[in-house]
């Protein structure tokens, strides 16, 4: 079963978000490593309290945990470049207290992770739910992330007595370096956990169920927090991003959240006016054509754009009219479009010739030149 969470940061599982933050900062003053130097039930508190913290700090995860009893398989949301209230607090924490650790424990969250993704052009405007496989480094379950195999104990570091930092006296300065004996854990290994080879972590494979919100285009980020490569030592798990590619749609463009269409009208429906069929993200309507119309003119069908994902509200449908000159003509409407040429009073001279025509022409004009 899961552990209780509310019993190891000592409130009450109906304490309120600011009672929980302000029982986290207590506790983890109170065990954090650089004050416990080689107290390893210390450091062992310490990681209690980040793992309850990391999932009663977040409503989400809480309202989850205090349904399931477990903060496992936490699923996905998305935020926008949201940073979680977890990691602020935090960051806050060591900028309050602990000055330049911020940065060593910063720099030890697990990795970023990138997968793109390609969805269909249909699936960017209305939303959709993609089911995807990430690779995933977990906490060893064997030994819990310590590295060690059950049984056995990681011995304090001679070197550094456990600091993980040395410390060298030059006259006037006093540099401290990380133990090279120990690579700044502060223990030693001797028997590290068969089944991890003493990384603490291992590799597997995860999949996840990702929404995409309506209106995403080309190159923008999901964000979804924890699904990233697996911290080391203390920290939360790095954050997942997914980059998404939109592909492209044999008839629509996309034009920010209008859509592009463009549509072929023949001459008559140009002149005179009429009804089209157009296609739109929601199936085929009719377009009217107003009489007179001219090559190139843009009709706009209000609200049949994509969804804005910034707000509310929907884009445009714009419809390109393209003027369609027919070819292969029959005798009968070459006829009747030559008549109209002659009503209109245009003079038509460059009827074309047939290969009997052409073929006499060049044979008069050798007759001219031998002769
Ligand atoms: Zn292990
Ligand atoms: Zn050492």
């Amino acid at each position: 079963m899961g552990k209780d969470y509310y019993r190891i940061l000592e409130v009450s599982p109906g304490a309120t978000d600011e009672e929980i933050k302000k029982a986290y900062r207590r506790l983890a003053l109170k065990y954090h490593p650089d004050r416990n130097p080689g107290d390893k039930k210390a450091e062992e508190m310490f990681k209690e309290i980040n793992e309850a913290y990391e999932v009663l700090g977040d409503p989400e995860k809480r309202r989850r945990y205090d349904r399931y009893g477990t903060a496992d398989n936490m699923g996905s949301f998305f935020d926008f470049g949201f940073q979680g209230n977890f990691e602020s607090v935090f960051n806050d924490l060591f900028n309050d207290f602990f000055g330049t650790q911020t940065r060593r424990q910063k720099s030890k969250k697990g990795d970023d992770l990138r997968y793109n993704l390609e969805i269909e052009f249909e699936e960017a405007v209305f939303s959709t739910e993609k089911e995807i496989e990430i690779p995933k480094e977990e906490q060893c379950p064997a030994c819990n992330g310590s590295k060690v195999e059950p049984g056995f104990q990681p011995i304090v570091c001679r070197v550094c007595g456990g600091k993980g930092q040395v410390r060298y006296t030059h006259g006037f300065f006093t540099i401290n370096r990380t133990c090279e004996y120990c690579g700044g854990e502060g223990y030693i290994i001797k028997d590290p956990c068969k089944t991890c080879k003493g990384r603490g972590f291992i590799k597997t494979k995860k999949k996840i169920k990702v929404k995409i919100p309506p209106g995403v285009e080309t190159g923008m980020r999901l964000k979804v927090r924890g699904e990233g490569a697996y911290g080391r030592g203390d920290t939360h798990p790095g954050d997942l991003y997914i980059v998404l590619n939109v592909k492209e749609h044999p008839v629509f463009e996309r034009e920010g959240d209008d859509i592009i269409v463009r549509v072929n009208v023949s001459f008559p429906t140009m002149c005179l006016g009429g009804e089209i069929d157009v296609p739109t993200i929601e199936g085929t309507t009719k377009l009217y054509i107003p009489p007179g119309t001219q090559p190139g003119k843009v009709i706009k069908i209000k609200g049949l754009g994509v969804q804005k994902h910034n707000g509310y509200g929907r884009g445009d449908q714009h419809v390109y009219l393209n003027l369609v000159v027919p070819t292969n003509l029959t005798e009968n409407q070459k006829r009747l479009i030559e008549e109209l040429s002659k009503e209109f009073g245009e003079h038509k001279e460059a009827k074309e010739k047939s290969f009997k025509d052409r073929f006499k022409d060049i044979f008069t004009c050798l007759v001219g030149f031998f002769f």
